[in-house]
């Protein structure tokens, strides 16, 4: 069972950047209004995320750390509206890690804890908490030394913590975000009203406040499929494509199509070595959009990949063309 888990932990758990997205997406699908991220070493010492969602009832505390099991089994694949199902995440991090949990319900005035260190659990015991869950994963790899070994150092890894909260922020404007510890960066986004131009304003906070004012709104439709969000001006562009933010059905994604049709659509404007700065939504038939190729699940696959990429270069190149751009 270990030996399964960290196979598992293989495909899901690359870095402690891995580790950050499954606690957060997990704090996100229980309701929380508040997430706090907490990390040391780059994460490989200590990630802990903190949350004031519904908690996880003492009985099934060790459940949760089991293999395949999860609460959030819809029957429809394409109707997952919850960000894991799976039930693969804590199991694969416990295999690989000292992963302590320490949970109570709003129901209860009891809080529980459940410790897996390199895959053996511990007894369930009463522990005191805050209403919430708060999952803290001390000497991750510990128990395989050779994904240790892969990891590019300290500086990298807090990079790319830094970078999937701050994708997952900007798709969940409506919940206050903290990232703080020994690594030097930290974050802090307040939660803004998810309906009166939240959105913006959440991406202000993740991309710079210059950035709206250099930017041109973007919303157009075809065939059903709808691409909103902003995209830069010409003269606001980086070296790098970090700051290019995808998401499909309000999930963030990493996707190849996406990024080349954005290449493609400032390929007039902008010398190749430049990269826009771009924040865009597509929501489409979920029927028509496959979000579980990979279980990191950051890639998808379009059931009309030439549709997608013709929606994203005829709308950019529009507004820009409307900008006078
Ligand atoms: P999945 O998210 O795919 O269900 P995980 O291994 O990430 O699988 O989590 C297993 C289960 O543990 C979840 O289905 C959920 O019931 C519970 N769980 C994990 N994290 C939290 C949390 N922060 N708050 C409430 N429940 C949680
Ligand atoms: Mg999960």
């Amino acid at each position: 069972e270990t030996m399964i888990n960290q196979i598992a932990a293989g495909e899901v758990i690359e870095r402690p950047a891995s580790v950050v997205k499954e606690l957060v997406e997990n704090a996100l699908d229980a309701g929380a209004g508040r997430v706090e991220i907490v990390t040391a070493g780059g994460g490989l010492n200590l990630i802990r995320v903190s949350d004031d969602g519904s908690g996880i009832a003492a009985d099934e505390l060790e459940l949760a750390v089991s293999r395949h099991c999860t609460s959030k089994l819809s029957t429809d694949i394409h109707d997952i509206r919850s960000l894991g199902f799976r039930g693969e995440a804590l199991p694969s991090i416990g295999s690989v890690s000292r992963l302590t949990i320490r949970s109570r319900m709003a129901s209860s005035d009891a809080a529980v804890e459940i410790r897996v260190e390199g895959g053996t659990v511990s007894a369930t015991r009463p522990a005191a908490s805050n209403r919430g869950t708060s999952v803290e994963v001390r000497d991750l790899f510990f128990a395989t030394p050779a994904r240790l070994k892969f990891m590019k150092g300290e500086r990298a890894e807090t990079t790319a913590i830094n970078d999937v909260v701050k994708r997952i922020a900007i798709a969940f404007p409506g919940v206050r975000f903290s990232l703080s510890g020994s690594d030097r960066t930290a974050l802090e986004f307040p939660e803004v009203d998810d309906a009166a131009g939240g959105r913006l304003q959440r991406i202000a906070q993740v991309m710079g406040a210059e950035f709206p004012e250099n930017s041109i709104p973007i919303d157009a439709v075809r065939e059903g499929v709808r691409l909103a969000g902003h995209v830069s001006v010409p003269s606001y562009s980086r070296a790098n494509a970090l700051q290019q933010y995808a998401y499909v059905n309000g999930r963030p994604v990493r996707d190849k199509l996406i990024g080349a049709a954005i290449r493609g659509a400032y390929a007039d404007v902008l010398p190749r070595d430049r990269n826009a700065v771009t924040v865009l939504f597509l929501t489409l038939d979920p029927a028509h959009v496959d979000v579980n190729v990979h279980p990191a699940k950051a890639d998808v696959r379009f059931r009309d990949p030439g549709l997608v990429r013709g929606l994203i270069v005829g709308a950019i190149r529009e507004a820009l063309a409307k900008a006078g751009l």
